[in-house]
């Protein structure tokens, strides 16, 4: 971030714009003085300053961001994609990585069931979802938490696989990690939700952090970079941070209803060129319609998703949320298509947008 002062500021409000850097977010700064005006650079986590506070400090003529405000998870900050490793399973870079399972745990014949057409199915990692965020708080909201999480054992020891699910309630964080859920996932309507986006910052277990059902991209990878920099209430840096982060991209809401979400498949490779983190997609939610989740899923991956992630079901037309969108045994077909989709264009994705990046890096083949 630069500062230009006024061509009349003075050196002692030059002095008091760096004393309000350094004391308020624990940067340092850099001033170039010339002929006309002064210019202060800022160094260090320049998304944690806020422009308007400092833009009204007398002698300050404008201010001027050079990094995103989203520094850590961008691309620019760092060019080679991170990977993140869990329960065996990569996710990024290179790596297609497929999460699925049921919606929600509705009870525990239904949970292992979904479960077990998952694994055979051939997914990397399985949704095992306690507490459910629903558009109407009046549908199903998941189990009570301990039979829930109980159930979600299960599933893992079951299957073999690492698990996902959503934290909704902060109050459950130390029940979910003593559980052993290996992947905590931000909903839509969860991702400006900046106290549980604090929690999650102080822990090392890996984030799945979707994209809100009103966000920007800029917004997007904001709460991102938040969760993986570990700042205070103050907005100051205290060192520490959650750098697992895993994009997902599931639609935005808009007018038509024809699919339950607009989800702009441009945005993958849009998001891949802006951040070097982990992106899956989610067909799911997105389309709300099991007889277009097949399509949407492989459209992801040749836009150059990192991933999916998908809803498995054991019975879809009993389902008490979301049976219109979850599919059955032909997981085992979206998921062995999805992989030789993938292979298929390893070599052409160095060419594609998704890969400019590994192209810039010198990557060769897939
Ligand atoms: C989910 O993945 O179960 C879910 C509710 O998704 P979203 O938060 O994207 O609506
Ligand atoms: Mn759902």
């Amino acid at each position: 971030m630069i500062i230009h002062m006024t061509e009349g500021a003075t050196p002692d409000q030059t002095e008091r714009v760096i004393e309000r850097i350094q004391a308020d977010y624990g940067l340092l700064c850099e001033t170039i003085v010339g002929y006309d005006s002064t210019v202060i650079g800022v160094k260090g986590i320049a998304g944690i300053v806020d422009e308007g506070r400092i833009s009204e400090l007398p002698g300050v003529h404008r201010v001027i961001r050079i990094t995103e405000k989203y520094k850590d998870a961008s691309r620019n900050f760092q060019k080679e994609d991170t990977i993140i490793e869990v329960g065996g399973a990569s996710i990024g870079g290179r790596n297609l990585t497929i999460l699925g399972g049921p919606c929600a745990i509705e009870n525990e014949a239904q949970a292992l069931a979904s479960a077990r057409i998952a694994k055979d199915a051939g997914v990397d990692v399985l949704r095992a979802f306690v507490d459910k965020s629903r558009t109407s708080p009046y549908d199903y909201r998941g189990l009570p938490l301990e039979a829930g999480l109980e159930i979600a054992a299960q599933m893992k020891a079951e299957t073999g696989l690492p698990t996902a699910s959503e934290l909704i309630d902060l109050r459950h964080l130390d029940a979910f990690l003593k559980c052993g859920i290996d992947i905590i996932q931000v909903g839509a309507r969860s991702a400006q939700y900046s106290p549980l986006l604090e929690e999650l910052s102080r822990i090392d277990v890996p984030v799945v952090l979707k994209h809100g059902l009103g966000n920007d991209l800029n917004e997007w990878l904001s709460a991102a970079a938040f969760i993986m920099s570990g700042v205070d209430r103050e907005g100051r840096n205290v060192g520490h941070g959650n750098r697992k982060v895993i994009l997902c991209y599931r639609g935005i809401k808009s007018f038509e209803v024809e699919t339950r979400f607009a989800n702009d498949i441009a945005m993958i490779p849009r998001v891949r060129l802006k951040s070097h983190l982990p992106l899956i997609g989610d067909p799911s939610h997105s389309s709300g319609d099991k007889s277009l989740v097949e399509r949407v899923a492989y459209a992801l991956v040749a836009a150059g998703a990192n991933g999916y992630e998908f809803d498995i079901h054991s019975n879809p037309a009993e389902a008490r949320v979301d049976g219109a969108q979850a599919v059955n045994v032909e997981a085992a077909r979206i998921v062995e298509n999805s992989r030789r989709l993938h292979a298929m264009l390893g070599d052409v994705g160095i060419a594609s947008g998704t890969s400019v990046a590994a192209a810039a890096l010198g990557a060769v083949g897939s």
